[in-house]
């Protein structure tokens, strides 16, 4: 396998979390993974960073990781008929995270890209880079090595806990009525007035439809986790009742 599709290059240089022994603060280095999957719009980015920063786990957005394909795929003007053409170039970006930043970063070909990633023509072309398997194996690949080199963990994205860390011991399914998550998104994106709830809502159940129905690593609700409906809850409750869950079932955290 060529070195570009294994390296996730910007090793963090020591564990995030500490434990008291004798009196000496040590860190601690048991691998947990957490994972965190949902679609569009139900808080999970928010969610995982700060379940993640209370925990002492690092943080890892799996969409930024397709995001920065679609904005390859758009800059550099591939066309759907190009689909070998996009996933070597995605290869040959050599996708990483700048861990030194809080969330950290994702560069392509060194290049900071975290400013592009967000744009709307991004968004809209996201879900259809998504379906590509090729480059799906390439993103779950790259995960696996991410949490090799991060092997304290929280996760988040729409395949973490059923294709990419099927084991993992703690599993959430984050989900919320479309018309919440559609309000959320527009507060998020600062379109107040620019865009009406029901034209999000319609952008977002045609995503929802896109990551559900694809053949590879399709949106779904692992039989296993445990599934937050995030609706009518503030970030802080789902997150302590996220941090409830992780601190029962890893009593060793
Ligand atoms: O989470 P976010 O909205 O940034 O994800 C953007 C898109 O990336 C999703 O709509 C989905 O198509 C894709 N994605 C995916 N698998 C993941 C994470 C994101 O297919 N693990």
């Amino acid at each position: 396998m060529p070195v570009s599709e294994t390296s996730e290059r910007v090793a963090k240089e020591s564990p995030s979390s500490t434990q008291s022994t004798a009196g000496f603060t040590v860190p601690s280095t048991k691998e947990i993974i957490i994972t965190i999957d949902g679609p569009a719009g139900t808080g999970k980015s928010t969610v995982a960073r700060m379940l993640a920063q209370r925990l002492g786990l690092d943080f890892l957005d799996t969409g930024a990781m397709y995001r920065a394909a679609a904005a390859i795929m758009i800059d550099r003007g591939y066309t759907e008929d190009e689909i070998g053409e996009l996933v070597s170039a995605v290869i040959g970006a050599d996708l990483h995270f700048d861990w030194s930043q809080d969330p950290p970063t994702i560069l392509a070909w060194d290049t900071p890209i975290d400013h592009r990633i967000r744009s709307d023509d991004v968004t809209q072309r996201v879900s259809f880079v998504a379906t590509i398997p090729e480059l799906r194996s390439h993103m779950v690949r790259k995960q696996r090595v991410i949490f090799a080199q991060h092997p304290r963990l929280v996760t988040e994205g729409r395949d973490q806990g059923s294709i990419a860390f099927p084991d993992a011991p703690v599993k959430f399914y984050l989900d919320a009525d479309p018309k919440v998550r559609a309000e959320r998104r527009i507060d998020q994106l600062g379109l107040n007035g620019d865009v009406s709830v029901d034209e999000m809502c319609e952008r977002i159940l045609e995503r929802d439809r896109i990551d559900s129905s694809r053949s590879d690593g399709p949106l779904v609700c692992p039989d296993d986790a445990i599934v937050i409906d995030t609706s009518e809850l503030s970030i802080d409750g789902v997150i302590d009742e996220m941090e409830r869950v992780v601190r029962d079932r890893l009593d060793d955290l």
